[in-house]
């Protein structure tokens, strides 16, 4: 395995962001040792990293491929870890409204309270080409809402309904909520 190279842009607030993290990503023809190899390389990169999300175009693959490791007890409704890589990704079906404190690997320390859809219902292809189709509820939803958005070239403060609450928390604060930092 191999470590990967993040893209990381500057604050938003201050600094225009770079094209790189603005392209549509396109969908993965192949399923194949290639792929599972960049899958691989992706999950040493993300758990190095402490995110638990990474999208492709975010080591600037332009292909639609997300992995997720949600480590046991992370999320306090949903105790249980999760591994989880997709191909193509699609949410087919969203509800409920949930908000919380979030982040981005390539916006180091940055953080806001982004709302997202409270579960999501998603089609794709695993790294065998098998279809799956699934709920995501909570933390994995979010995460998912998050990496297929960077598949479209959207990111989590775009999300936002103001940036009030965008920035660097103080390290006590940080302690004190817990930012989802996919
Ligand atoms: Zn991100």
């Amino acid at each position: 395995m191999a470590r990967l190279k993040v893209i990381t842009e500057p604050d938003p607030r201050y600094a225009k962001i770079s094209p790189r993290l603005r392209q549509q990503s396109v969908p993965v023809e192949n399923i194949d040792d290639k792929l599972r190899k960049l899958a691989e390389d992706m999950y040493e990169t993300m758990d190095a990293e402490h995110g638990v999300g990474l999208a492709a175009p975010q080591i600037g693959i332009l292909q639609r491929m997300v992995v997720i490791h949600i480590p046991a007890d992370y999320d306090e409704d949903d105790p249980e870890e999760r591994w989880l890589t997709l191909v193509n990704p699609e949410v087919i079906k969203a509800g409920g409204n949930d908000i919380a404190l979030e982040g981005c690997l390539s916006f180091p320390d940055l953080t806001g309270e982004v709302p997202r859809y409270k579960w999501v219902n998603v089609r794709g292809l695993d790294l065998n080409g098998q279809a799956l189709r699934f709920r995501g509820r909570g933390i994995l939803a979010r995460v998912i809402q998050h990496e297929i958005d960077h598949l479209n070239g959207v990111l989590f403060f775009d999300r936002m309904d103001d940036w009030s609450s965008l920035g660097y928390p103080a390290p006590e604060e940080a302690e004190e909520e817990e930012a989802v930092i996919p």
